[in-house]
């Protein structure tokens, strides 16, 4: 790892890729400069619900593949610590929208693997798709780095979550029949490491579900730097190519790619658009937009069926 000139302590806290985190290759540049520094992040940037849309650090892109990552990034104990810190009352409130986006993603896993088996769910949050699976049969597990979400856990649902960081946690070889990333591989910097723990821990056949923002969907186009994906919280932006690529190397074969509709409440919407603001502000208004919710098919996040080979 080069040093930059922070000093020890910078060094232990930031760190630079020197290769594409996907495929590998030495071909990388600095493809547009970030609205700030990456030093400058906070737990509170890290929040599922955070809404700072526009902000990223310096964004690298890759000559080979054309992956696009933050660079230099925050190391990973540095991140599990950030996650660790974090706290999101607005995630929960959203458990019901949330609850509708796992549906459909737990029907397919059950068509897939009918017999079922053990479950992970990595980057599990308040544990509201591992409830659901264990509903459905599954003998599931989750692991989560903020404390928050996995007391929340505890306390709401009596799930005990794995907390902490996936990649260091020891978990056993071929044991899993599923491991699911909703919306997890974009804010790690060593998507490669994880994926190719995700097929050590899977069993020959198992399924890898991974859910992710498409940067270069058609929505992501249109909105160019307001797209709400386009977040502090996310260190890298994957596509079709890019994906298939990754699970491939890591000894995945790609099932089916299709493009993810999102479910919440027109309150949550409205919160994340500022233009819906003073609307919000009525309280009488305000308790009425939670109960209406909102399917948004705007094909601008991936979801991905890879088997381990
Ligand atoms: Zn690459």
């Amino acid at each position: 790892m080069k040093q930059n000139d922070g000093g020890e302590k910078e060094n232990s806290l930031f760190q630079e890729h020197h290769f594409c985190p996907v495929c590998g290759s030495p071909s990388i540049q600095l493809h547009k400069k970030g609205t700030r520094s990456i030093h400058a992040i906070q737990p509170e940037m890290v929040k599922i619900t955070d809404s700072s849309y526009g902000d990223v650090w310096d964004l690298w892109k890759c000559g080979s593949c054309g992956h696009l990552f933050a660079n230099p990034f925050p190391s990973p104990d540095h991140i599990t610590s950030l996650y660790s810190a974090s706290e999101d009352p607005l995630y929960q409130e959203e458990a019901q929208g949330r609850s509708k986006n796992f549906v459909p993603i737990l029907n397919r896993l059950d068509r897939l693997r009918p017999k079922k088996g053990r479950l992970l769910d990595v980057g599990a949050a308040t544990g509201i798709l591992v409830r659901m699976a264990g509903e459905k049969g599954w003998t599931v597990e989750g692991v989560e780095p903020s404390r928050w979400c996995t007391r929340f856990a505890a306390e709401a649902y009596g799930l005990k979550l794995l907390e902490g960081d996936f990649f260091t946690l020891p978990l056993e070889e071929s044991a899993y029949s599923a491991v699911t990333m909703i919306d997890f591989i974009e804010h790690i910097p060593h998507p490669w490491m994880v994926v190719e723990k995700a097929a050590y821990i899977l069993e020959p056949g198992g399924v890898l579900c991974l859910v992710t923002p498409d940067i270069h969907s058609f929505t992501s186009r249109i909105l160019g730097q307001k797209w709400w994906h386009l977040r502090p919280a996310h260190l890298a932006y994957f596509s079709r190519a890019t994906i298939r690529i990754l699970l491939e190397r890591a000894g995945f074969t790609i099932l089916s790619v299709r493009r993810y509709a999102w479910t919440f409440s027109l309150h949550y919407l409205m919160s994340r658009l500022k233009i819906f603001s003073f609307l919000l502000k009525n309280p009488r208004l305000g308790s009425l937009w939670k109960k209406f919710s909102v399917k948004l098919a705007l094909g601008d996040s991936l979801e991905v069926y890879a088997e381990k080979r």
